[in-house]
């Protein structure tokens, strides 16, 4: 695999704009939003993208100079052409298109899901996992199967992260609520009953908050961030497991910023001990929402020869991982992958 990639993720709170190549990442420079009260204004993140653009593009090609890279030396610009917040989406691609232009290289179009997955293949041992991916929009379980990442479960309203962070918002926690409830739970004494809610092979989040909000009633935030974390941890393993058994495969990758927690971790470690699996999780920088993995799967796609003209960059706040075409894996890979 050859060529030098620039990409930006800009999907929700976090301005990431990263330069790699098929080694490592040579640069990253990230501006992220912080919302002065509550959780992610769209609009607001939108301006907060737009004002810092021009900074973590700069920056990135300033940092890549000091490591001898000129911007001539870029061979295409990706973005994260959705899923996401439709305003931050397209303040990004507007970047992206400007920059592609002016550089007079091919833009790419990356879908934000499968950035995660294929950051973390690249950053860990992992070759043809079951992905778990928990952040605070999107909760999935995703594996490659015949030239696609098939959706194996996933959330049928909101966001694992955005459930969190809405009982956090509800309990008067402040914003991100995730790693708030990681340590109150810590504390915890008693498990209270909350509804565990797996449909098939989805899931449902939304009801789970709203009930853990009024349990804050009758029990302690101690025990009822510790009995929130281990029913929504119980739904996403056994979902994660069932993909495991139906696939035959024996990897799990953990991805998305909810995946920084540890019980969630010591659960599907557990789960993979019990079934002889390897469980990989990333360094955090490659977890949550970053640059590289969108200028790592720019680079994969630019090297397949997957780049889109700038009439056809529109964003899609909606695009699904498993209507992206893997021209990245060579279809007669696909049999050793598995092995
Ligand atoms: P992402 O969208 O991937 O950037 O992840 C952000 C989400 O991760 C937010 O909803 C956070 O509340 C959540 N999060 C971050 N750290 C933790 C943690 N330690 N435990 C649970 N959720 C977390
Ligand atoms: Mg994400």
């Amino acid at each position: 695999m050859k060529g030098t990639v620039l990409g930006i993720e800009g999907t929700a709170w976090n301005l990431s704009a990263a330069i790699v190549n098929e080694k490592d990442v040579i640069a990253e420079v990230s501006d992220m939003y912080k919302p002065p009260t509550g959780g992610i204004h769209p609009r607001e993140a939108a301006q907060h993208h737009a004002k810092y653009a021009s900074y973590v593009v700069k920056g990135v090609l300033e940092e890549a100079k000091q490591k001898g890279l000129d911007a001539s030396d870029i061979d295409a610009i990706s973005f994260s052409q959705g899923p996401g917040l439709g305003a931050c989406l397209r303040t990004v691609a507007t970047a992206a298109r400007m920059l592609a232009i002016s550089l007079d290289v091919p833009l790419v179009g990356v879908n934000h899901c499968l950035a995660h997955v294929e950051v973390g293949r690249w950053k860990t041992p992992a070759t043809d996992p079951v992905t778990l991916y928990v952040s605070g929009a999107n909760s999935q379980v995703l594996a490659y199967r015949m030239g696609r990442y098939r959706v194996f479960g996933e959330t049928l309203d909101i966001g694992l992260g955005n459930a969190f962070d809405k009982f956090a918002r509800s309990a008067g926690l402040g914003h991100p609520g995730g790693p708030q409830i990681e340590q109150f739970a810590r504390n915890a004494s008693t498990y209270i009953p909350l509804p565990y809610v797996v449909k098939g092979m989805d899931l449902s989040f939304s009801g789970l908050s709203t009930a853990a909000t009024a349990a804050l009633k009758d029990n302690s935030m101690e025990d009822v961030c510790y009995s929130f974390q281990e029913t929504a941890f119980a739904m996403v393993v056994e979902v994660t497991e069932r993909a495991l058994a139906h696939t035959g495969k024996n990897e799990v990758l953990l991805a998305g910023g909810v995946g920084a927690n540890m019980r969630l971790r010591e659960m599907l470690d557990i789960m993979c001990n019990e079934r002889g699996a390897n469980f990989y999780v990333p360094e955090k920088r490659f977890m949550g929402d970053n640059g590289a993995m969108i200028a790592y799967l720019g680079l994969l796609m630019y090297d397949s020869g997957n780049v889109i003209d700038v009439e056809n960059s529109h964003v899609n706040p909606n695009f699904r991982p498993d209507d992206v075409d893997v021209t990245w894996i060579p279809r007669d890979l696909e049999e050793g992958m598995q092995s």
